[in-house]
């Protein structure tokens, strides 16, 4: 017999586990011993080996071993042994960073990897959905996904979207009960939930029947490995560069070679320091180091409570110009405590802190006891029956399990000494339909003692009133007329108007006959019994966080599912509103065609009372305008818009598998000044980004123009190959690595956010790469000649003196790289991983320079002292003259 096809009891029995309590620890043991862990196998991975040749396919590279091999034939033992070396060196570098960006980008995937809620000793956890064996007990609902493959046992309304097994896109609804043929096709399996697929509507419960390979999914695995994006659009605009710069570094080598040859060199040192020059010159290290610098950011972003699920995302956050918002939770702490209690004309205050369930219930200055107050008393026991939440004591501290809102709620009924466990005698619940943000309430079907049934339904108090045709008044069922509509709309304004959250609770009895089929059934013709207001106070650090995106140029805009005056006194106390903007309701936006919001979407600063289905067309009203949006979401209906955002963020401790897996970033904290803390380090890795690549290019023109002159002017050559490919490992290397890691600039945040389409060399760093480059090539070449024209007879030490010169200069500009502005705008000791990359990529200079063995190696000659007042001297020209310019042109 198959799982579908058993009762629940039968299945709980054969996989030897208990739905009540879920397996044991050992059980669990026992069974991971058995089948492994819960995992689709991946596809092949490259191997280490073949990863460490492919960094020798290059063209260049395959023509410069050939060259040293054509050497070695002709007896040049030293020069081959040396750059077969250093072209060893530079393939383990590149294969240790491409290793280190692969299982970067590998830990990311793992971190944003779904979890599952399963039960074991009796206790719910949450675990990584890797970890699920057979016969645990899960339970997940609308918008998760699903871990394994699960025999339902309970279900509550739920609905699951099957597309990916079956194709069909309309979600199935599924049921308990055993299903008796044997040869039903997936899509037939309402009493199964499968690996993989998403829960889009209610709540479910079932037992693991089948896990990793195993399952459903796992028998077409091969066709889910989504291939996430994991290519920026910078690293494929380098890529083209790449390209360009590999024919002009080719063309200017080409006539290097030429016009050496042309001059009386021979042909084959010509072509040996043309290939030594070509591998230079092309910045074939770029990819890997855009790469780890990428990934580096991506781990700082770890640290501040951000996950990047797609690559292309930290470019694109130092884009962002409007970040929409979530409020709760995500601007506010989400800790919700009733204070304000309204019904029927009378207003009650209840004391006490967050979820301590201790406080104490006025009016006005008089202490009550609420047992006496019959609407108080009935308002705080439907507030109980409607509610999921749980409250927990952690470190001595009361937490809530489960949604916040309920959380208060409880809470507020425990301070009148309420409990679920004692109304669950009175009552019992037959029917639930769970809330949703679309119709911002939720309801359940209750039985009393005597048989009597009703609906008890609790939710935004506009969209109740709506419902309601009468209202509890003075312990009197009334006719809900326009005069009390008004009396219970101004009090829920007046809540609202203290920051209050407010949650109205209304109820409708039913015959025993009727059949209450959905929830448009159930909640209408309502009676309206009152209101209770929570405090849900700001996050303290958003404030600060709006401002420093004010200053950025980036705006915020508050979106939320609560009361219009409730958002705008939060937007207020966090500077969002200010007086002059709009406040949007979802009503009004639904009147509003496409266009015409665009027209006004400038001056919004909060959209309240909307549905997630709202949040699509907010974002493509602002991109319309141009901007570059960050959308926060939690819920299933919130993915269409996190996806179509430019940036879309989820929410790593509320946010359904939906919604994450639609994003491109998870706050792990749910906190707004998260985001601005990301968008800070995207801004910066794109700085750090360009700094290195102004360096390398820099560093890769003045090698070959110092190259070119000198053969154009009939010199000889002033580096030898080998020291040409010492400098391209060693000083060009390691210092770009360093630079990678730079810290922001002081103004990185106030500086108007970058146009997505700006190219790499924008903000004129094409010119400074060109303009630096000549210099390096100039002062290089100025060396060489003054000592060669000292001591012709003595060209090693002259090409020594130039070896050195052309390090040391590329050595201090590097520190130039390091600003937008010039060199002295930051404290040369702020990176120190730069100063020790300076220090060694020195000291291996002055080692190739002094240390006798390595002196043939390199074809160096020890500099005399005196000599080092020219090279330094020299080294110091082009970035003594560019802050001088800069200096300069400020002043003008
Ligand atoms: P945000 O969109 O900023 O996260 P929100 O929590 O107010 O804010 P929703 O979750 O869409 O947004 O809630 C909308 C409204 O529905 C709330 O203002 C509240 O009146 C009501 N509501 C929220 N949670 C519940 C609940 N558990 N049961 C009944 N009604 C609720």
């Amino acid at each position: 017999m198959m799982f579908h096809e058993m009762k629940e009891k039968d299945v709980e029995k054969i996989l030897n586990t208990s739905i009540e309590n879920g397996l044991t620890a050992s059980d669990v043991e026992k069974k991971r011993k058995q089948f492994g862990w819960n995992e689709l196998q991946e596809g092949e991975k490259q191997s280490a080996f073949l990863l460490f040749i492919s960094q020798f396919k290059d063209f260049m590279i395959l023509v410069l071993l050939a060259a040293t091999l054509i050497s070695g034939l002709l007896g040049e033992y030293i020069d081959a042994i040396a750059i077969i070396a250093i072209v060893l060196i530079n393939g383990f570098l590149g294969f240790f960073q491409e290793r280190r960006a692969e299982k970067s980008l590998h830990a990311l995937k793992e971190l944003s990897a779904p979890q599952v809620t399963v039960l074991r000793d009796g206790q719910w956890h949450k675990i990584p959905s890797k970890e699920v064996v057979v016969g645990d007990i899960i339970r997940f609902s609308s918008g998760d996904r699903i871990g394994a493959d699960v025999r339902l046992v309970q279900t509550v309304n739920l609905e699951i979207e099957e597309s990916a097994l079956t194709g069909e896109s309309v979600p199935a609804v599924k049921s308990i009960a055993p299903l008796s043929n044997s040869h039903a096709s997936l899509g037939d399996l309402e009493n199964m939930a499968f690996m993989g697929t998403m829960v889009t509507r209610g709540n479910g419960l079932g037992i693991v029947t089948g896990i990793g390979m195993n399952t459903a999914m796992g028998k077409i695995a091969d066709m889910i490995q989504n291939a996430e994006n994991l290519v920026t659009p910078l690293q494929r605009r380098l890529e083209q560069l790449g390209k360009i710069l590999i024919t002009v570094a080719l063309g200017l080598t080409l006539l290097v070679v030429v016009a050496g040859v042309v001059h009386g060199h021979d042909l084959y040192t010509m072509f040996l320091a043309g290939v030594s020059l070509a591998v230079a010159a092309i910045p074939e290290g770029l990819p890997a180091i855009v790469t780890i610098a990428l990934s580096l950011g991506v781990q700082r972003m770890i640290r501040k409570n951000a996950i990047v699920r797609k690559l292309p995302a930290v470019e694109t956050l130092g884009c962002a110009s409007v970040i929409c918002s979530d409020k709760t939770g995500t601007m506010t702490q989400n800790k919700m405590t009733v204070t304000h209690l309204w019904s029927g004309g009378n207003t009650w205050n209840l004391t006490g802190t967050g979820y301590n369930p201790k406080g104490s219930f006025y009016i006005e200055d008089q202490e009550i006891t609420p047992q006496n107050e019959k609407s108080l008393y009935q308002l705080l026991t439907f507030g109980l029956l409607c509610n999921h939440a749980e409250l927990k004591k952690k470190d001595d501290e009361f937490i809530i399990d489960g949604d916040p809102t309920e959380g208060a709620l409880l809470v507020s009924a425990l301070k009148a000494g309420l409990t679920r466990d004692s109304l669950l005698k009175q009552f019992k619940i037959e029917k639930e339909f769970p809330f949703d943000s679309t119709r911002k309430m939720m309801s359940v079907i209750v039985k009393d003692k005597n048989g009597r049934r009703f609906v008890i339904t609790k939710g935004a108090p506009d969209v109740l009133l709506g419902l309601s045709e009468s209202v509890l008044w003075g312990g009197k069922q009334q006719y809900l007329n326009e005069e009390l509509k008004n009396a219970i709309e101004s009090s829920v304004e007046h809540l609202a108007s203290m920051a209050l959250r407010t949650i109205a609770i209304a109820f409708k009895p039913i015959q025993e006959q009727t059949v209450i089929l959905n929830e448009r059934d159930a909640e209408k013709g309502l009676t309206f019994v009152g209101i209770q207001g929570m405090i849900d106070p700001p996050r303290p650090e958003v404030k600060q966080a709006i401002k420093e995106c004010r200053e950025a140029g980036i705006k915020t805009i508050m979106i939320t599912g609560d009361h219009a005056i409730t958002a705008r006194s939060i937007a207020g106390q966090l500077g969002i509103f200010r007086g002059k903007e709009k406040v949007m309701e979802g009503a009004e936006l639904n009147n509003l065609s496409l266009d015409a919001l665009e027209e006004v979407v400038e001056d919004v600063a909060v959209f309240a009372r909307v549905s997630p289905e709202h949040k699509l067309k907010i974002v493509k009203a602002l991109q319309n305008r141009g901007h570059i949006v960050a959308m926060t979401g939690d819920g299933v209906n919130d993915a269409p818009a996190i996806k179509s955002a430019d940036i879309g963020i989820s929410m790593g401790i509320t946010g359904t598998d939906v919604a994450k897996e639609a994003s491109s970033l998870i706050l792990l904290d749910d906190n707004f000044a998260t985001i601005k803390a990301a968008i800070n380090e995207g801004r910066n890795i794109y700085e750090n980004i360009r700094k290195f690549v102004r360096y390398l290019l820099a560093s890769n023109v003045g090698e070959i123009l110092v190259m070119l002159f000198a053969m154009l002017l009939s010199l000889p050559l002033p580096l030898v190959p080998i020291q040409i490919l010492w400098v391209n490992l060693v000083t060009d290397g390691l210092p770009a690595m360093a630079l990678g890691l730079d810290k922001p600039e002081d103004d990185v945040m106030r500086r108007k956010p970058r146009h997505p389409k700006e190219g790499i060399f924008a903000r004129r760093l094409g010119w400074k790469v060109i303009s630096r480059g000549f210099l390096i090539g100039i002062v290089t070449l100025l060396a060489f000649l003054t000592i060669y024209h000292k001591n012709p007879e003595n060209l090693a030490y002259a090409q020594t003196v130039a070896f050195a010169t052309l390090v040391l200069t590329q050595l201090i500009h590097v520190f130039d790289c390091r600003s937008e502005k010039s060199i002295f705008s930051r404290n040369p000791f702020g990176n120190m991983y730069l100063v020790w990359a300076v220090i060694s990529s020195l000291l291996l200079m002055l080692l190739a320079i002094y240390v006798p063995a390595l002196q043939p190696i390199f074809h160096t000659i020890p500099i005399e002292p005196k000599d080092w007042m020219l090279i330094i001297g020299l080294s110091s020209v082009p970035t003594f003259l560019l802050a001088g310019s800069l200096f300069v042109r400020k002043k003008a």
